[in-house]
């Protein structure tokens, strides 16, 4: 077991670096060590009775949970203002535990359209092969989401900084929405880590693909749930049987009853010790040693990443071959409301932009970049560039892409953390490149 501090500080600076955990109490270590097990020792067959009982809470096998692990969920439930968090094995993971902790076949969810690739197919297709429907509506409009809801709706869902259109979702409206219908507000923060804290504005739950900001080096795939503990399953105790009625998987628990000893921890609870438990997308220890590396970085990154996208897109703006610039730092009337209420803290890495020349220039823009990685990811410390037309997006009929904001001039940025001059003469020798093929023509 680990020692955990004494930590009075609200400041995400230092909550990055010390939250959860002070030193190895074995070795006096201060870096987190990796806790490489798979079990752990249960001591006499009576502790093994009352870890087993949830009389009391210890480590026993990896796959529910470890002290390594252990502290990067300490240290994210501090940093967002949680009660408890949940690591797991990749941002598809957590979103999928999200839901299925509280919808069963013959539910459905109410999502907002503007979703990731592959949560959509998630939304879309395998959610709805296991009986649980996901109902599609507009975020431009909150309201949808009361419209679309009935008693069979067990959550609603949405990406606070979805790209490629980048407007911040609505969480304030859809979770009061939720708070009347009695209906939790799970929001995907992946892209906005720290620059926005959607607890403070109501959401329920958070999700993380750890994959992309929180990493930042681009070297482990993970992802993270977060509970709030404000949302109040006992009051609507008919809409979640999932927590409100005995649990045959556990003996019976009610998990709303067992864990009034413990604090709001019921939807956690019931995620990890059931829901990770038989799914089993745990987190590995060394890819959570790897996070919490990058986490200690996080508040100085999104400071850097925010300042050098919002130049980059600016100089975008500037330039003959951009035909349009998309970023949170350029919106302007309702759009530009949203990102004021919710990017408290910068605007983000992300910037997309569309060239004149269609997706002959996406692509050879692509072709002429040096610095810039050419990758499907997001938010690494390095900058990072797509052409979604003719990759991400490639399989969805023209149509669908137009309506996911992908035009075929589409150039996707994830703006990195180096020096702001090296990025600004990648982009221009690439964009110059593309007057010269213009001319040659
Ligand atoms: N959510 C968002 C917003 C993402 O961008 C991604 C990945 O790109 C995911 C979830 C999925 O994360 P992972 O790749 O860690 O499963």
């Amino acid at each position: 077991m680990t020692t955990t501090p004494t930590l009075t500080s609200k400041h995400v600076e230092t909550l990055a670096l010390h939250a959860g955990f002070r030193s190895d109490p074995t070795t006096g270590a201060i870096a987190v060590p990796i806790y490489q097990t798979t079990s752990f020792d249960l001591g006499s067959t009576q502790n093994a009775i009352e870890l087993f009982s949830l009389q009391k809470f210890g480590n026993v096998y990896t796959r529910i949970m470890n002290p390594t692990t252990d502290v990067l969920e300490q240290r994210m439930s501090a940093i967002e203002g949680g009660v408890m968090a949940m690591a797991l094995a990749s941002g598809q993971a957590a979103i999928t535990a999200s839901i299925t902790t509280i919808a069963q076949a013959g539910d459905n969810i109410v999502s907002g359209t503007d979703l990731y690739g592959g949560t959509w197919n998630l939304f879309a297709h395998t959610l709805k092969a296991m009986g649980i429907e996901v109902r599609f509506v507009d975020p431009s409009d909150p309201d949808a989401f009361r419209r679309a809801a009935d008693s069979k709706t067990r959550a609603f869902f949405g990406e606070t900084l979805p790209n490629p259109k980048l407007v911040p979702f609505p969480i304030q409206e859809v979770a009061l929405i939720g708070e009347e219908l009695g209906i939790p507000l799970i929001v995907d923060n992946t892209a906005a880590p720290l620059i926005c804290r959607p607890f403070d504005h109501g959401a329920h739950v958070v999700v993380y693909s750890t994959t992309k900001y929180i990493g930042g080096h681009g070297t482990s795939i993970g992802g993270l749930l977060i509970d709030s503990g404000r949302f109040d399953w006992e009051k609507h105790a008919d809409r979640f049987p999932t927590l409100s009625q005995p649990d045959p998987s556990y003996h019976g628990t009610v998990w709303i009853d067992a864990v009034k000893p413990l604090g709001p921890i019921a939807y956690a609870l019931k995620a990890r010790i059931s829901v990770l438990r038989d799914t089993g997308a745990c987190m590995s220890p060394f890819n959570a040693f790897m996070f919490l590396q990058g986490l200690e970085t996080l508040p100085l990154r999104m400071r850097e990443h925010s300042r050098n996208a919002d130049s980059i897109a600016r100089f975008l703006a500037d330039h003959p071959s951009v035909t349009k610039v998309i970023h949170p730092g350029l919106f302007t009337g309702e759009d530009k409301r949203r990102v004021e209420t919710y990017l408290t803290g910068g605007n983000g890495g992300l910037v997309g932009f569309e060239l004149a020349g269609g997706a002959e220039a996406g692509l050879a823009f692509i072709d002429r970049l040096q610095l810039l990685h050419h990758v499907a990811n997001i938010g690494d410390a390095r900058s990072l560039a797509i052409h979604p037309a003719t990759s991400t997006h490639q399989q969805l009929t023209e149509e669908r892409q137009l309506a996911a904001g992908v035009t075929p001039g589409y150039v996707r940025l994830s703006v990195g953390i180096e020096h702001y001059d090296d990025i600004e003469a990648d982009l221009t020798q690439a964009l110059d490149g593309l007057g010269q093929l213009a001319k040659a023509a």
